[in-house]
């Protein structure tokens, strides 16, 4: 069956005074329908502009310079302007991090809600309305009449995520993709909303890409999972090959900091030393030689292509060529 959506060799730069970044170097990835998928890596490994560019949102400055995203066999990187705005916020809607700048502080959410029914759908205001108010009940806001009048700070941050999330789906689109959804919000009601969008993703069917710099976030919701590193994926499978036939150091530093869920020992977090690569000269190795443990000569020499490990997971890390001298640690997580 055809992918839902499908990119292909995407890369995109900035255009700075200090110079060119080139912020994603190449990715490619996919998604059938129905399916949720984790984009996970640090800030500035370029998630976020690979979403940037898929939905053409991209600033000024920024450009795919090639590759493509076929949204239904549809190239998105073609579509002229007036095509994508029928497709944003349609087929294809958004969940950003922070609720508060992406809700219009002076209209009601009710007004907000209706909106895109009224541009998309074509329903009238009494239709939107109803509609509204089934979308509210639907991510569990209680007295939705009453609340559909009341304006954005009159939301609790829980609250108002649950309203975003009733926006991306009012127009019942075909994929949603979330953008570090519950980066904002504190833990508790951070796991709500993951288990809100379980609960949805199950109830209507919709395609998720989750974009997060926690692996501990995708666990629950996604079935595969794409590790990016310094604008490239640099893992990729399905989730239980990530977590527990772990095969790229990167990935293997991110899980260290995760929790164990198994041993529900209370482990010290490890975050990765060293900073991200600059992209304006991208190292022509793996980029994540400076701050691997297990980094080797060929390492900053030349950048390791994909190794398939086994079905759907393959890993860019020189360990995983037939003839390196060791192998990937055991995180110890029941493989
Ligand atoms: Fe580390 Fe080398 Fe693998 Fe890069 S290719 S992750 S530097 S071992
Ligand atoms: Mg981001």
């Amino acid at each position: 069956m055809e992918k839902l959506l499908k990119v292909q060799d995407l890369h995109t730069s900035f255009f700075t005074y200090a110079g060119e970044v080139k912020a994603v170097r190449g990715i490619s990835f996919d998604l059938d329908r129905g399916e949720a998928i984790g984009i996970v890596g640090e800030s500035g490994c370029g998630k976020s502009v690979t979403m940037m560019s898929i939905l053409r949102l991209l600033t000024d400055t920024g450009k795919i310079k090639k590759g493509n995203a076929y949204f239904e066999g549809r190239d998105l990187t073609k579509l002229t302007n007036e095509e994508m705005l029928k497709i944003r916020g349609n087929e294809i809607s958004m969940i950003f991090q922070d609720p508060m700048t992406s809700l219009n502080p002076v209209f009601t959410i009710g007004d907000q809600l209706r909106e895109p029914l009224i541009r998309h759908k074509k329903m009238n205001k009494a239709e939107a309305s109803k509609k509204a108010i089934e979308l509210l009940r639907l991510v569990g806001i209680p007295e939705a009449e009453k609340r559909l009048k009341q304006y954005p700070h009159e939301f609790s941050g829980g609250m108002r995520q649950r309203v975003m999330i009733a926006m991306a789906l009012a127009c019942d689109p075909k994929l949603v993709i979330a953008d570090e959804p519950t980066t904002a919000l504190d833990v508790t009601i951070q796991a709500q909303i993951l288990e809100l969008m379980k609960e949805l993703k199950n109830k209507i069917n919709t395609s998720i890409i989750l974009i997060t710099h926690d692996l501990g976030v995708v666990a629950d919701l996604c079935n595969r999972i794409n590790v990016m590193y310094g604008g490239i994926i640099v893992e990729s499978g399905d989730k239980r090959d990530i977590f527990y036939r772990t095969a790229h150091p990167y990935t293997l530093g991110l899980l260290k900091s995760v929790p164990n869920p198994k041993t529900l020992v209370k482990e010290r977090l490890k975050p990765i030393d060293g900073q991200p690569p600059d992209l304006i000269q991208p190292p022509i190795g793996c980029p994540f030689t400076p701050r691997c443990q297990f980094a080797m000569k060929i390492c900053a020499e030349k950048q390791p292509p994909y190794f398939e490990i086994n079905e759907g997971h393959r890993s860019a890390c020189w360990l995983n060529h037939p003839d390196a001298p060791r192998t990937i640690p055991s995180l110890g997580r029941g493989r």
